[in-house]
């Protein structure tokens, strides 16, 4: 019961890549830069199993950029001549490569982090990708054509590059395959009219478990602003979570602590797992385990025990390590606390 486990992204070591950034620059190349991924990612392995995490991840230690580090992978993309792009709707720039032919993965690209996930847990396997909406909105197209039309045959061109690398993962022996989309919570008509058709085609023929991630981004300034322009209660979430509900996609992630979306919303997705955000990835302030354990029993009013998985409220990339190591404890001692609460 309250089996925990992170959203996605972990710090990179200062040895591997830049730190407290959303793009770092690696420190190494090469070889080097290969063997600094591997080590990394089994130093998180390692870390996320003594904080006492149930399901473990891979840290996204070998990826620059949750949504680029697949995308590098991806032929018909121009990685050499990115522009500034507004994302999110505007939220915030970001320097984006061109889709500029017919999209096609190169070959495998995370069959190291994911292999050597297998290899060095025996607890539960979390792998996370990009979906395919956020991808969408992550580049910039000289090939699909302008409007709706083209963004959607683009969202399904991924979904089918992502299903090839998810079915691979699965084969690797992951236990969840897990896609992110932030994006749902910025775009919800299109999110609920093709975003999780598109999202059902990347998890097709999947056997083990499928899980989406909606937050409200990392916790970096330009967030941290528009959340304050969201008014009291966030309810981006109701547009999306009953297409969701009806949808193949077996666990649902989203944020919670700190945040201002009504718990109520979680009703919404009746008979879905629900990967609750108890630990707040905005703030340096390290939870208390009761904090974390009154967030699970607020939660515990919309979905049963049996459904519901304590989780950050997004990924920890930007965040320093110690304190995503300390905040990494406090979830598996909140989550234990809960056990024995309820
Ligand atoms: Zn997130």
């Amino acid at each position: 019961m309250f089996s925990t486990s992170i959203a996605g992204s972990l710090p990179k070591p200062e040895w591997l890549a830049e730190t407290q950034k959303l793009w770092p620059q690696w420190k190494q190349a090469g070889a080097s830069l290969q063997q600094a991924k591997a080590d990394a990612t089994l130093l998180w392995i390692k870390a996320q199993e003594d904080a006492g995490l149930d399901i473990i991840g891979d840290g996204e230690q070998a990826r620059q950029h949750f949504v680029h580090g697949f995308l590098e992978q991806v032929e018909g993309i121009d990685f050499e001549n990115k522009v500034k792009m507004g994302i999110r709707n505007n939220r915030y720039d970001a320097m984006v490569p061109h889709v500029v032919a017919k999209l096609r993965l190169k070959g495998r690209v995370h069959a190291m982090e994911a292999q050597l996930l297998r290899a060095h847990t025996s607890r539960k396997t979390k792998f996370t990708l990009p979906g395919p909406m956020t991808i969408v909105d992550t580049v910039a197209d000289r090939f699909y054509g302008e409007g709706k039309e083209g963004r959607i045959q683009m969202a399904m061109a991924f979904a089918e590059l992502l299903n090839q690398e998810a079915l691979a993962l699965q084969a690797d022996g992951i236990d969840i395959i897990q896609f992110d989309e932030p994006a749902f919570n910025v775009y919800m008509e299109d999110a609920a009219d093709w975003g999780v058709k598109a999202l059902e085609r990347a998890a097709q023929g999947l056997t083990c478990t499928t899980a989406v991630h909606i937050c409200y981004g990392y916790g970096i300034q330009a967030n941290v602003d528009w959340k304050n322009t969201l008014g009291h209660e966030w309810r981006q979430y109701e547009k999306v979570f009953p297409a969701l509900a009806k949808s193949s996609i077996d666990q649902v992630s989203l944020e919670c602590f700190h945040s201002h979306v009504p718990m109520d919303l979680i009703a919404l997705l009746k008979g879905k797992d629900v990967m609750v955000g108890v630990i707040d990835v905005a703030s340096d302030v390290i939870e208390t385990p009761e904090e974390v354990a009154d967030t699970i029993g607020k939660a515990l009013q919309f979905v049963s025990k049996e459904h519901l998985f304590p989780c950050t409220n997004c990924g920890m990339a930007p965040m320093g390590r110690d304190v995503a190591w300390k905040k990494l404890k406090a979830l598996a001692k909140g989550a234990e606390l809960a056990r024995q609460r309820f």
